[in-house]
């Protein structure tokens, strides 16, 4: 177990990054209608059968969705959770097409950037491990 998996998540910071970018992102998330029309364009979700999981919507909703509903008042399993999701089940290809401009890449990238600021993020062993094929 490495340094980082150890150390406190620090909370605060999680708080200050969401409340920085909070109106925009808020904003984002409320206007998905759930029409699932980004989920079409999004190869990972065809390749696997179109299994919800894979969503672009359903990853955002999952991830910084739930890091605003919490409030940033997470911990590391749930972290760690989010890590599946941000970085497994999507590429950030940038493909997703959302007909009402909600820009699905760029808050999976905050997502990932909250998840690195508190050393949780994939390790190259890891990368290639089964858990994430
Ligand atoms: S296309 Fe846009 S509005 Fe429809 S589910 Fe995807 S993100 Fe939400
Ligand atoms: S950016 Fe992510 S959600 Fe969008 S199409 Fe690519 S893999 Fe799918």
């Amino acid at each position: 177990m490495s340094t980082q998996e150890t150390k406190p998540i620090r909370t605060d910071e999680i708080r200050r990054m969401l409340k920085k970018k909070r109106a925009k992102m808020k904003r984002l998330l409320s206007h998905c209608v759930h029409c699932s029309l980004c989920a079409e364009s999004c190869f990972l979700y065809m390749a696997h059968d179109k299994d919800p999981q894979y969503m672009p919507s359903y990853k955002v909703l999952q991830s910084l969705g739930k890091l605003y509903r919490k409030r940033g008042k997470v911990d590391r399993p749930f972290l760690e959770h989010i890590k599946g999701i941000v970085w497994r089940n999507c590429v950030l290809c940038r493909r997703c097409y959302c007909p009402i401009g909600i820009d699905i890449p760029s808050m999976i990238t905050f997502a990932r950037t909250i998840c690195r600021s508190q050393g949780v993020y994939p390790r190259v062993d890891e990368s290639v491990s089964e858990s994430w094929l």
